[in-house]
């Protein structure tokens, strides 16, 4: 599959088109940075203007499609994915990087959603409450907010746009869907999946290219009554100003500067082994990523010689290879950007560097983006990198002096997605889940792991509210309206607060 480029279209309407402009772009491989993966249209306004207008036409004769019609297609596009599983799941570390383990989990959450989401076909519940009146009943039902504007980033090619894909359609929205442009190839597999189980026409659009072009036209137009975008701060603050001048429905799901808190009853090793799987796993990228782990001061140089320790030992490869633990990061881009953090925190900062530091070339890897893992100590909590994204494999230790003070550094940070804290105190625990201030917060395990079946999102700079997935309080909010239907079968004339 590798050496075959795929050939990208967009698809609109049901059909499998080229930009108007005929222009492509290339997303490549990270693990060789010489391969083409696939060449995808570079779409235009011209392009989205075309799939807004599309998506509108087909809106309302999908929303009138009974809620557990939809969930059936849903739920066949589902099983699709499962039976393409292996193939999606290569694709994804081919055209991400990330470690085929990672890739068949991205691929396994996106089916874990769609059945989820297929069965709220036959939920999407609303509420009755009693009337004050007498003959009158009022109950409440969810409706379709219309056309909206899927807007995904690279790091979950395949599990983020199902995240938004199938919640969107099951509640009766129509959808144009514009992916990253470093994983095309991804989104296109999934969008198959949907055609193939016969989705009607129209009714999900994929839309290539890039923000600035394609993303901004999809935000701005009038044709779009909502936008769910998931990607960094400074990119989501931009879109959500957009859209509130517009009044149009946004949710963001942004950065992340996520923390592990060790408290010094913890099991050491487990903790080792979280904090690693947090802070390396997906070579650092997720949202969720562990970036600082916040140790108490008792266990901390214990902690720090065993961490680091295990760190030297992972093994970086191309992903597909089972035996490789770390992938590269996904491009030129991301591999400058760790390393510039990492000549901040030993210049500017001042932290002190306990290993790693710089590009991996050894072998194989000096045809991929590969940086070492890297682990500072000395740092304080106002530190550049204790404080900013880096989105590579990079971690901060800090030290605490109590659980008071690992709170407070914890807290410390714009962000609030995902913070955890090993303890084997029920009273500790129960204090930091109470006053972490997170959208996620884990006892004993690592920030990453989230299960499709809650919402997932976070607090402060992460995200606007909003939540995605499963569970009260997720998805639901964001795809759709809560409309109050009153039925008065009195026959006369009742003033409520009145009579
Ligand atoms: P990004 O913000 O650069 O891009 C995200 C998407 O926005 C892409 O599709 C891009 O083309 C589009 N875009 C860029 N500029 C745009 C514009 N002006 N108008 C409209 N669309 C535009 O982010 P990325 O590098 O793809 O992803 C990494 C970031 O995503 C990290 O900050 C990470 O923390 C965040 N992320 C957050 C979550 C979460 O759930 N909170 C999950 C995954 C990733």
């Amino acid at each position: 599959m590798a050496e075959r480029i795929i050939r990208i279209k967009n698809y609109i309407g049901g059909q499998w088109l080229d930009s108007e402009s005929k222009q492509t772009f290339k997303s490549m491989n990270p693990a060789v940075n010489t391969e083409t993966v696939a060449v995808a249209p570079q779409s235009t306004q011209k392009d989205v203007d075309y799939a807004v207008k599309t998506a509108r036409k087909a809106f309302d004769a999908w929303r009138l499609t009974p809620a557990p019609k939809r969930g059936e297609i849903l739920y066949k596009a589902s099983q699709l994915i499962l039976e393409r599983k292996k193939q999606l799941g290569e694709l994804v570390t081919i055209e991400m990087g990330k470690v085929i383990n990672e890739g068949l989990g991205d691929v396994q959450e996106a089916i874990d959603i769609g059945y989820y989401f297929a069965g709220e076909g036959r939920r999407s519940f609303g509420q009755t409450m009693p009337c004050e009146l007498k003959e009158k009943s009022v109950r409440t039902i969810r409706e379709p907010v219309g056309v909206f504007g899927l807007i995904t980033p690279w790091n979950f090619p395949i599990a983020i746009p199902a995240w938004k894909i199938f919640p969107a359609l099951i509640y009766g929205n129509t959808v144009v869907f514009k992916p990253s442009k470093y994983t095309p190839a991804c989104a296109f597999k999934l969008v198959e999946c949907f055609a193939d189980a016969g989705l009607p026409k129209g009714v999900l659009n994929l839309v290539n290219g890039f923000g600035e072009e394609a993303g901004n036209h999809l935000v701005t137009h009038d044709g779009i009554d909502g936008i769910s975008f998931t990607g960094s701060s400074i990119v989501g603050k931009r879109i959500g100003a957009t859209c509130a001048k517009k009044l149009k429905k946004h949710s963001l799901e942004m950065g992340g500067k996520n923390c592990v808190i060790v408290m010094d009853d913890a099991k050491l090793d487990l903790a080792v082994e979280g904090a690693l799987w947090g802070g390396f796993g997906t070579t650092g990228q997720r949202c969720t990523a562990v970036s600082r782990v916040i140790v108490h001061k008792k266990v901390f140089d214990n902690f720090k010689k065993k961490f680091v320790a295990a760190a030297k030992k992972l093994k970086l490869g191309n992903g597909l290879k089972p035996t490789t633990e770390v992938g590269p990061l996904v491009n030129l881009d991301a591999v400058q950007k760790t390393h510039e953090y990492v000549r901040i925190g030993r210049n500017e900062d001042k932290a002190k560097m306990l290993c790693g530091g710089d590009y991996y070339k050894n072998g194989e890897c000096k045809k991929g983006h590969f940086y070492q893992p890297t682990i500072f100590t000395n740092v304080k909590p106002n530190m550049r990198i204790a404080q900013e994204e880096i989105f590579g494999p990079v971690v901060a230790l800090l030290q605490a002096e109590n659980l008071k003070d690992a709170i407070k550094i914890a807290n410390s940070t714009k962000y609030g997605l995902s913070m955890s804290i090993y303890t084997e105190n029920v009273r500790a625990a129960e204090t930091a889940a109470r006053d972490l201030q997170s959208g996620l917060i884990y006892i004993n395990s690592p920030t990453i792991g989230a299960e499709i079946q809650t919402p997932f999102g976070g607090l402060k700079n992460t995200g606007n509210g909003h939540r995605e997935a499963g569970g009260i309080g997720g998805a639901i909010e964001t795809y759709t309206e809560m409309k109050v239907v009153y039925n008065d079968f009195s026959g006369k004339l009742q003033k409520a607060q009145i009579d």
